[in-house]
């Protein structure tokens, strides 16, 4: 049977297409993506009484909002030593602690709103690639329990088929924090909330340019311009030319998701008996889990593409997979399609703000729990109501030579490969 190249999300919770509401002349705030981010600081604004207006170039949550792996990680790419160099141990301590309070905000919002998005609290593991890597999982564990009271151990390899049946780790960490929700259905759910606080939802409709007109801001779209007092930017990897500004600070990635046939003879539980989310402690991470139905496995991974949709992505993540679980050699495809991520030079998301434009971006590959407290945060920022976050700080720098191609990505990915590949021979 023929790959489908469109997410498995899309069958239980296919794109609303909106493409028949008009752009009013005059609104409070217009919101440049109706994913996530954009979507989550639209409700604030709205049950403040603010008038909002998203618009989106695309279907709402046609961009990585419903192409995602669904993992609650919430992680943090740099590590706290890492960020305390980079930006001061203050702050490295405020996002780690903000991390915490990201991922428990979307758990509430979903017990609060009834959100139906398959939710479970299942736990994650990350898998060692050497002994060494399994030792820096054991500290972090040790970390989360102490500093916040984190359920999470190490797992040592002879205990390692309790969670997961591969010999490809030398052992493992949990963390129970993080869980897995069906993303497209989480974001219809989240466009509910919308619609029911009162936000306009506009699609197909491309911001071309914002200009400051001395009173307010004019947003000038394919289908008309909107006045506004204020503009949010939430368009991450899905960001183009009409912010070359933000085009030089934000690096768009493909990421892509392979989905197996259903397996059989409860071959799926054989293989996550804990039913857990993965990944690995690779710099070129693979992230996989159970589809909520646990009847088929999700494989991610970097697509390591710029350009076309060709096939050799998929054969390789479904020879990657393979790797970790043997059982799966030949098993049938249903699904693979890719989506952006958005890294930046500081790999860390973040909130600023540029001629009166605000901006929350940069999710670097986790931005189920990142992204949307970061539109919470900059819709708090706006209405002056919350404390600021840690996120919120000077924009990432440019990247020299860069204007939305992303030349450099092959040679960076060349180099990463080599450091996994270093990493696995150790010990
Ligand atoms: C394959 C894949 C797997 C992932 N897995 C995970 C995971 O398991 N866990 C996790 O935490 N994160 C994951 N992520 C990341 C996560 O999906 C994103 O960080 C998050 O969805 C970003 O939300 P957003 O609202 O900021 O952006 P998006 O959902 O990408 O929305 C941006 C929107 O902006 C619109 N836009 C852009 N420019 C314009 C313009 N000029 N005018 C109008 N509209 C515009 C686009 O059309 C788009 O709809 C994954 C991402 C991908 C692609």
């Amino acid at each position: 049977m023929a790959i489908k190249s469109t997410p498995y999300w899309w069958e239980a919770a296919p794109l609303t297409v909106e493409d028949t509401v008009s752009l009013p002349a005059k609104t409070d705030v217009v919101i440049i993506g109706a994913g996530y981010t954009g979507l989550s600081a639209a409700i604030t604004l709205a049950r403040a009484g603010r008038e909002v207006v998203v618009v989106d170039k695309l279907n709402p949550g046609e961009g990585a909002s419903t192409r995602n792996g669904g993992i609650t990680s919430g992680n943090l790419r740099l590590s706290h030593g890492q960020m305390a160099k980079r930006f001061g141990s203050y702050r490295a301590d405020a996002i780690f602690a903000e991390s915490i309070s990201a991922r428990e905000d979307l758990y509430k919002f979903i017990a609060d709103e009834k959100i139906e998005c398959d939710f479970k609290l299942a736990g994650r593991f990350s898998g060692a690639l050497s002994v060494v890597q399994y030792d820096a999982l054991s500290r972090d564990s040790e970390y989360l329990v102490k500093k916040f009271g984190i359920e999470a151990y190490p797992v040592p390899k002879s205990e390692m088929h309790n969670h997961i049946q591969t010999d490809l780790y030398k052992g493992g960490s949990v963390r129970m924090d993080v869980g897995g929700v069906h993303p497209g259905k989480l974001h219809s759910e989240i466009m509910r909330v919308a619609r029911a606080a009162g936000v306009t939802i506009v699609s197909h409709t491309s911001v071309r340019t914002i200009s400051d007109t001395g009173q307010d801001l004019s947003v000038t779209t394919d289908r008309g311009a909107v006045r506004a007092k204020n503009v949010i930017s939430g368009t991450n990897g899905y960001s183009d030319s009409s912010d070359p500004w933000l085009q030089r600070r934000i690096v768009p990635i493909r990421s892509r998701i392979v989905v197996t046939e259903p397996l059989s003879g409860g071959l799926m539980d054989r293989l996550i008996p804990s039913k857990m989310m993965i990944s690995d402690k690779r710099k070129l991470t693979y992230y996989y889990r159970p589809t909520p139905d646990g009847t088929r496995l999700l494989f991610g991974g970097r697509d390591g593409t710029f350009a076309g949709d060709p096939s050799w992505p998929t054969d390789h993540l479904r020879h990657e997979m393979a790797k970790i679980f043997p059982d799966l050699e030949g098993v049938g495809i249903s699904h693979s399609w890719f989506g952006y991520v958005a890294m930046n030079r500081d790999m860390t998301p973040r909130i600023f703000e540029k001629g009166g434009v605000h901006y929350a971006t940069g999710c670097c590959g986790s931005g189920v729990v990142w992204l949307r407290w970061a539109g919470i945060k900059v819709a708090s920022k706006i209405l002056g109501t919350e404390s600021p976050s840690a996120l919120d700080f000077a924009p990432p720098p440019s990247i020299p030579f860069f204007r939305g191609t992303a030349w450099f990505m092959p040679a960076v990915f060349a180099a990463m490969k080599m450091q996994d590949r270093m990493a696995a021979r150790l010990y």
